[in-house]
């Protein structure tokens, strides 16, 4: 099984989603420098980031953070409890790092190459995109209650609720009202 997702439509939102249930169990996936290689691995970033320390892998999830509080404290006006500006000025600060240098050869691969700030000029870059953007009216967040994560729905129908992940949408709806109504009897001591 794959260890990271990829299901948000933008690289910014699936960096988010590495910490998942924001709201209750708050789980986190990037728990460690060499899990911070792997998700820049399967997110296809660069070939290889070498060694990351803990200052790099920090700053990763700092930027993680800042992202998510920008992109739903988004527009600004809507949300004077959020001092926005000190958020998005890290976000922009990161979005000047450069990018992934990617470098075509004659077989046809592509190769990526890179270390700490191309990867955050690449998911920095992509968050200034995406609140820019018309995606960004298209940001929404999975309808299971206890999934946080955010995805940019681009379906034709506009009508995508799920962030698809097994534990969300219609095919398991039916379990997850079971689980969290066994909750609600055991937390009301019946
Ligand atoms: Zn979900």
């Amino acid at each position: 099984m794959d260890e990271f997702v990829f299901v948000s439509g933008r690289l910014c939102l699936d960096l988010v989603g590495t910490k998942l249930w924001r709201r209750s169990l708050r789980t986190e996936l990037l728990t460690s420098p060499e899990a911070m290689r792997r998700w820049v691995r399967q997110a296809e970033l660069l070939d290889d980031p070498g060694p990351l320390d803990v200052r790099a892998f920090e700053r990763l999830r700092r930027l993680r953070e800042v992202v998510y509080t920008v992109v739903t404290s988004w527009p600004p006006g809507d949300h004077p409890d959020v001092n926005v500006d000190a958020v998005l000025a890290e976000v922009n600060e990161a979005a000047r790092l450069p990018l992934p240098k990617h470098q075509l050869d004659v077989s046809g691969r592509l190769t990526r190459t890179g270390g700490v700030d191309e990867v955050l000029g690449a998911v920095a870059r992509d968050a200034v995109d995406l609140l820019s953007s018309a995606h960004f009216a298209r940001m929404r967040e999975c309808a299971n209650p206890d999934c946080t994560r955010l995805f940019v729905d681009l379906s034709h129908s506009g009508a995508r609720r799920w962030c698809g992940m097994a534990e969300c949408g219609n095919k398991n709806k039916a379990a997850s009202y079971r689980r969290r109504k066994k909750q609600a009897t055991i937390e009301a001591g019946v």
